[in-house]
Protein backbone atom coordinates (compact mmCIF):
# COMPACT_ATOMS: atom_id res chain seq x y z
CA UNK A 1 0.00 0.00 0.00
CA UNK A 2 1.21 3.73 -1.04
CA UNK A 3 0.67 5.74 2.59
CA UNK A 4 1.27 9.63 2.13
CA UNK A 5 1.45 10.25 6.09
CA UNK A 6 1.11 8.13 9.38
CA UNK A 7 -1.82 6.36 9.90
CA UNK A 8 -2.99 6.11 13.21
CA UNK A 9 -4.62 3.22 14.71
CA UNK A 10 -5.29 0.55 18.07
CA UNK A 11 -4.10 -2.83 18.74
CA UNK A 12 -7.27 -4.42 18.51
CA UNK A 13 -10.72 -3.25 18.43
CA UNK A 14 -11.23 -0.03 20.69
CA UNK A 15 -12.45 0.20 23.76
CA UNK A 16 -15.25 2.42 23.14
CA UNK A 17 -16.63 -0.14 20.57
CA UNK A 18 -20.19 -0.91 21.27
CA UNK A 19 -20.03 -4.92 20.89
CA UNK A 20 -16.38 -5.18 21.62
CA UNK A 21 -16.32 -8.64 20.25
CA UNK A 22 -17.12 -7.88 16.90
CA UNK A 23 -14.46 -6.46 14.83
CA UNK A 24 -16.61 -5.03 12.04
CA UNK A 25 -17.72 -2.71 14.47
CA UNK A 26 -14.11 -2.09 15.79
CA UNK A 27 -13.60 -1.11 12.07
CA UNK A 28 -16.50 1.17 12.28
CA UNK A 29 -15.56 2.81 15.66
CA UNK A 30 -12.27 3.33 13.80
CA UNK A 31 -13.70 5.68 11.29
CA UNK A 32 -15.85 7.36 13.99
CA UNK A 33 -13.07 8.27 16.27
CA UNK A 34 -11.65 10.10 13.27
CA UNK A 35 -8.58 7.22 13.73
CA UNK A 36 -7.37 5.97 10.30
CA UNK A 37 -6.16 1.96 10.72
CA UNK A 38 -6.74 -0.91 12.84
CA UNK A 39 -5.21 -3.88 14.19
CA UNK A 40 -6.88 -7.58 14.04
CA UNK A 41 -5.34 -9.45 16.88
CA UNK A 42 -4.99 -12.71 16.85
CA UNK A 43 -2.91 -13.16 20.26
CA UNK A 44 -5.04 -16.26 21.95
CA UNK A 45 -5.63 -17.72 18.78
CA UNK A 46 -6.16 -17.55 15.03
CA UNK A 47 -9.75 -18.39 14.45
CA UNK A 48 -12.25 -16.07 12.85
CA UNK A 49 -15.60 -17.11 10.90
CA UNK A 50 -15.48 -16.49 6.94
CA UNK A 51 -18.17 -14.12 6.85
CA UNK A 52 -16.15 -12.21 9.66
CA UNK A 53 -13.23 -11.89 7.45
CA UNK A 54 -15.51 -10.95 4.29
CA UNK A 55 -17.07 -8.66 5.94
CA UNK A 56 -13.72 -7.09 7.57
CA UNK A 57 -12.55 -6.68 3.96
CA UNK A 58 -15.48 -4.61 2.86
CA UNK A 59 -16.27 -2.59 5.63
CA UNK A 60 -12.28 -1.71 5.43
CA UNK A 61 -12.24 -1.11 1.98
CA UNK A 62 -15.93 1.35 2.36
CA UNK A 63 -14.22 3.56 4.85
CA UNK A 64 -10.79 3.40 3.62
CA UNK A 65 -10.25 1.82 6.98
CA UNK A 66 -7.01 -0.14 6.30
CA UNK A 67 -5.85 -3.35 8.45
CA UNK A 68 -2.55 -5.32 9.79
CA UNK A 69 -2.32 -7.98 12.25
CA UNK A 70 -0.45 -9.45 14.96
CA UNK A 71 -0.20 -13.47 15.38
CA UNK A 72 -1.04 -15.69 18.44
CA UNK A 73 1.87 -15.10 21.38
CA UNK A 74 2.30 -18.84 21.35
CA UNK A 75 4.98 -18.85 18.45
CA UNK A 76 8.51 -19.77 18.63
CA UNK A 77 10.41 -21.00 16.15
CA UNK A 78 13.32 -21.82 18.65
CA UNK A 79 11.35 -24.42 20.38
CA UNK A 80 12.99 -27.41 21.64
CA UNK A 81 10.76 -30.05 20.47
CA UNK A 82 10.50 -29.96 16.07
CA UNK A 83 6.55 -30.28 16.35
CA UNK A 84 6.66 -26.89 18.44
CA UNK A 85 8.24 -25.14 15.52
CA UNK A 86 6.14 -26.96 12.94
CA UNK A 87 2.96 -25.78 14.58
CA UNK A 88 4.44 -22.18 15.22
CA UNK A 89 5.12 -22.20 11.46
CA UNK A 90 1.29 -23.34 10.91
CA UNK A 91 0.19 -20.48 13.03
CA UNK A 92 1.96 -17.76 11.25
CA UNK A 93 0.76 -19.64 8.00
CA UNK A 94 -2.96 -19.48 9.65
CA UNK A 95 -2.61 -15.64 10.30
CA UNK A 96 -1.34 -14.94 7.23
CA UNK A 97 -4.37 -16.93 5.77
CA UNK A 98 -6.65 -14.55 7.70
CA UNK A 99 -5.01 -11.70 7.27
CA UNK A 100 -5.10 -12.12 3.60
CA UNK A 101 -9.24 -12.89 3.59
CA UNK A 102 -9.42 -9.76 5.46
CA UNK A 103 -7.30 -7.45 3.06
CA UNK A 104 -4.51 -6.63 5.36
CA UNK A 105 -1.38 -6.57 4.03
CA UNK A 106 0.66 -6.04 7.14
CA UNK A 107 1.23 -8.67 10.03
CA UNK A 108 3.13 -9.29 12.72
CA UNK A 109 4.32 -11.49 15.16
CA UNK A 110 7.15 -12.64 17.69
CA UNK A 111 9.54 -14.72 16.12
CA UNK A 112 11.17 -16.92 18.92
CA UNK A 113 12.90 -17.11 22.44
CA UNK A 114 16.32 -17.50 22.59
CA UNK A 115 16.26 -20.01 25.38
CA UNK A 116 19.68 -19.44 26.75
CA UNK A 117 20.96 -20.44 22.96
CA UNK A 118 23.23 -18.35 20.95
CA UNK A 119 21.71 -15.24 18.99
CA UNK A 120 23.48 -16.43 16.26
CA UNK A 121 22.00 -20.26 16.23
CA UNK A 122 18.52 -18.76 16.45
CA UNK A 123 18.71 -16.41 14.21
CA UNK A 124 19.99 -19.01 11.97
CA UNK A 125 16.36 -20.85 12.72
CA UNK A 126 14.51 -18.15 12.63
CA UNK A 127 15.64 -17.42 9.26
CA UNK A 128 15.12 -20.75 7.94
CA UNK A 129 11.27 -20.98 9.07
CA UNK A 130 11.01 -17.88 7.52
CA UNK A 131 12.42 -19.08 4.05
CA UNK A 132 9.93 -22.03 4.86
CA UNK A 133 6.92 -19.70 5.00
CA UNK A 134 7.68 -17.23 2.36
CA UNK A 135 7.55 -20.04 -0.28
CA UNK A 136 4.58 -21.92 1.08
CA UNK A 137 2.58 -18.89 1.54
CA UNK A 138 3.81 -18.07 -2.69
CA UNK A 139 2.92 -21.40 -3.71
CA UNK A 140 -1.08 -20.39 -2.00
CA UNK A 141 -0.65 -16.99 -3.93
CA UNK A 142 -0.33 -14.57 -0.81
CA UNK A 143 1.28 -11.39 -0.53
CA UNK A 144 2.02 -10.07 2.80
CA UNK A 145 4.64 -8.57 4.47
CA UNK A 146 5.43 -10.69 7.18
CA UNK A 147 7.07 -8.39 10.01
CA UNK A 148 8.96 -10.38 13.08
CA UNK A 149 8.40 -7.59 15.71
CA UNK A 150 11.12 -5.45 17.22
CA UNK A 151 10.48 -7.18 20.82
CA UNK A 152 10.81 -5.79 24.24
CA UNK A 153 12.08 -8.61 26.06
CA UNK A 154 16.04 -9.43 26.07
CA UNK A 155 14.73 -13.25 26.36
CA UNK A 156 13.34 -13.28 22.93
CA UNK A 157 14.78 -12.96 19.42
CA UNK A 158 13.32 -9.26 17.73
CA UNK A 159 16.47 -7.12 18.41
CA UNK A 160 16.64 -4.39 15.57
CA UNK A 161 20.28 -5.93 14.02
CA UNK A 162 18.37 -9.01 14.22
CA UNK A 163 15.43 -7.99 12.49
CA UNK A 164 17.15 -5.65 9.59
CA UNK A 165 20.13 -8.81 8.96
CA UNK A 166 16.19 -10.88 8.36
CA UNK A 167 14.80 -7.88 5.92
CA UNK A 168 18.10 -7.79 4.22
CA UNK A 169 17.52 -11.88 3.72
CA UNK A 170 14.17 -13.20 3.48
CA UNK A 171 11.94 -11.40 0.62
CA UNK A 172 8.91 -10.98 2.11
CA UNK A 173 10.15 -9.71 5.69
CA UNK A 174 9.99 -6.38 6.54
CA UNK A 175 10.84 -4.88 10.43
CA UNK A 176 7.99 -4.30 12.70
CA UNK A 177 9.49 -1.23 14.53
CA UNK A 178 8.12 -1.26 18.33
CA UNK A 179 9.82 2.10 19.62
CA UNK A 180 8.46 1.42 22.94
CA UNK A 181 9.79 -2.27 23.01
CA UNK A 182 13.58 -0.92 21.33
CA UNK A 183 13.23 1.68 24.72
CA UNK A 184 12.38 -1.06 27.14
CA UNK A 185 14.64 -3.69 25.39
CA UNK A 186 17.90 -1.14 25.61
CA UNK A 187 17.36 1.51 28.35
CA UNK A 188 18.13 3.78 25.68
CA UNK A 189 16.72 4.98 22.25
CA UNK A 190 14.53 7.96 24.31
CA UNK A 191 15.60 11.29 22.67
CA UNK A 192 15.21 12.73 19.35
CA UNK A 193 18.71 12.21 18.85
CA UNK A 194 18.48 8.38 18.92
CA UNK A 195 15.56 8.23 17.06
CA UNK A 196 17.02 9.83 14.20
CA UNK A 197 19.71 7.68 14.71
CA UNK A 198 17.44 4.32 14.14
CA UNK A 199 16.09 5.88 11.05
CA UNK A 200 19.32 6.48 9.90
CA UNK A 201 19.90 2.99 10.29
CA UNK A 202 16.97 1.70 8.43
CA UNK A 203 17.62 4.04 5.97
CA UNK A 204 20.93 3.49 4.71
CA UNK A 205 20.76 -0.56 5.56
CA UNK A 206 17.21 -1.27 4.26
CA UNK A 207 16.54 1.31 1.39
CA UNK A 208 13.64 4.18 1.73
CA UNK A 209 11.19 2.16 1.32
CA UNK A 210 11.94 0.85 4.85
CA UNK A 211 10.80 4.79 6.36
CA UNK A 212 7.85 4.62 3.51
CA UNK A 213 5.92 1.77 4.33
CA UNK A 214 6.58 1.19 7.89
CA UNK A 215 4.75 -0.83 10.47
CA UNK A 216 4.90 0.88 14.20
CA UNK A 217 3.78 -0.03 17.88
CA UNK A 218 3.98 2.37 20.30
CA UNK A 219 2.59 2.58 24.04
CA UNK A 220 3.78 3.68 27.15
CA UNK A 221 5.81 1.24 28.55
CA UNK A 222 7.50 0.27 32.26
CA UNK A 223 10.72 -1.85 31.96
CA UNK A 224 13.25 -2.89 34.36
CA UNK A 225 17.33 -4.75 33.37
CA UNK A 226 15.35 -7.75 31.41
CA UNK A 227 13.00 -4.95 29.30
CA UNK A 228 9.86 -5.18 28.85
CA UNK A 229 7.49 -5.32 32.15
CA UNK A 230 4.30 -3.91 31.44
CA UNK A 231 2.48 -1.24 28.52
CA UNK A 232 1.56 1.68 29.97
CA UNK A 233 -0.74 4.78 28.77
CA UNK A 234 1.94 7.35 27.70
CA UNK A 235 0.81 10.24 30.12
CA UNK A 236 1.96 7.37 32.60
CA UNK A 237 5.61 6.38 31.16
CA UNK A 238 8.43 8.06 30.50
CA UNK A 239 8.31 6.92 26.77
CA UNK A 240 8.94 10.34 24.77
CA UNK A 241 6.41 9.83 22.22
CA UNK A 242 6.33 13.41 21.08
CA UNK A 243 11.09 13.58 20.21
CA UNK A 244 9.79 9.95 18.30
CA UNK A 245 6.72 11.37 16.26
CA UNK A 246 8.74 14.83 15.44
CA UNK A 247 11.60 12.85 13.97
CA UNK A 248 8.91 10.41 12.22
CA UNK A 249 7.45 13.01 10.67
CA UNK A 250 11.28 15.40 9.76
CA UNK A 251 12.26 11.93 8.04
CA UNK A 252 9.02 11.86 6.08
CA UNK A 253 7.78 8.15 7.64
CA UNK A 254 4.85 6.73 6.15
CA UNK A 255 3.13 4.05 7.46
CA UNK A 256 0.95 2.48 10.11
CA UNK A 257 0.97 3.31 13.76
CA UNK A 258 -0.29 0.79 16.24
CA UNK A 259 -1.05 2.41 19.68
CA UNK A 260 -0.56 -0.88 22.27
CA UNK A 261 -2.00 1.74 25.41
CA UNK A 262 -4.35 -0.18 27.59
CA UNK A 263 -6.72 2.99 26.48
CA UNK A 264 -5.78 2.19 22.85
CA UNK A 265 -7.94 4.84 21.13
CA UNK A 266 -7.07 7.60 23.67
CA UNK A 267 -3.62 7.56 22.93
CA UNK A 268 -4.10 7.25 19.12
CA UNK A 269 -5.93 10.06 19.06
CA UNK A 270 -3.45 11.93 21.33
CA UNK A 271 -0.54 10.37 18.79
CA UNK A 272 -2.51 11.68 15.72
CA UNK A 273 -3.24 15.23 17.09
CA UNK A 274 0.46 15.92 18.30
CA UNK A 275 1.41 14.64 14.63
CA UNK A 276 -0.62 16.11 12.41
CA UNK A 277 -0.14 19.61 14.00
CA UNK A 278 3.55 19.02 13.44
ZN1 LIG B 1 3.48 -7.78 19.86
Amino acid sequence: MAFNRLLFGTAGVPNSTHRKSNPVEGVKQIHALGLDCMQLEFAHGVRMKEEVSSGLRKISYELGIPLTSHGPYYINLNAREQDKIDSSVERIIQTAKISDLCGAESMTFHAAFYMKDSPYDVFDLVEKSMNVIQERLGRLDIEIELRPELTGKTSQFGSLEELITLTKSVGSCHPCMDFSHLFARTGKYNSYQEFTEVLNVLKTELGDVALQNMHLHLSGISANSKGDLKHLNLKDSSFNWKDLLRSLKDYDCRGYVISGSPNLEKDALMMKEYYMAL
